[in-house]
């Protein structure tokens, strides 16, 4: 039997996975790739392929598909429903928001609509990637157990700094960062 393939939630998600996967032969993080849609033993998945720019290595993912598919929002960003990602943990979530709000400029004189829009951009994809967290959030906890951190780089995380996945600090984020947005959105 095959193992089953792990689930992408969203077309986002994946791209998003894929894109923080490095070369297996030598390591190389940058890799464009083409997504499609096949059938693995009967079952439909999203496969993304490409070929790595620094040692021709071919590259290769396979996914499969939700049973409903998550049209992309117009004006915000989403990974997925309410059940958490299987792809990434906690703590890389919690690292690629910061990634995204580190894209923010701070200051907002002379930038022009693009600029205005990739802003914004980066704000609703903090704030996805905040809710991601917070979908790990056990029902009625107030924090996210160290056993829901699964990769290295999520564990590093959580170690660093642990205080930053509990339900209160995670909300507080969220609220700023959405603050945040609603100031972009009315600039
Ligand atoms: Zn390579």
């Amino acid at each position: 039997m095959p193992d089953v393939l792990p689930l992408a939630r969203t077309n986002a998600e994946a791209r998003l996975f894929v894109s923080l996967q490095p070369c297996p032969a030598c390591g190389e993080s940058r890799c464009t790739f083409r997504s499609a849609v096949v059938t693995v033993d009967g079952v439909l998945a999203s496969r993304y392929s490409g070929d790595c720019p620094t040692c021709a290595q071919h590259r290769e993912y396979e996914f499969r598909l939700p049973e409903k598919i998550l049209p992309p929002p117009a004006e915000s960003v989403r990974f997925g429903e309410d059940d958490p990602s299987e792809l990434l943990d906690p703590g890389v979530w919690l690292w690629y928001s910061d990634i995204a709000v580190g894209q923010v400029p701070v200051d907002r004189t002379g930038l022009d609509d693009r600029a205005l829009r990739a802003a914004r951009h980066a704000v609703a994809t903090a704030i996805a990637a905040v809710d991601e967290v917070s979908k790990f959030l056990p029902p009625g906890t107030d924090r996210i157990p160290s056993s829901a951190f699964t990769s290295a780089d999520g564990r590093a995380v959580y170690a660093r700094e642990p205080g930053r996945f509990t339900r209160a600090r995670l909300d507080a984020v969220r609220a700023s960062y959405q603050a945040n947005l609603t100031r972009w959105n009315n600039s």
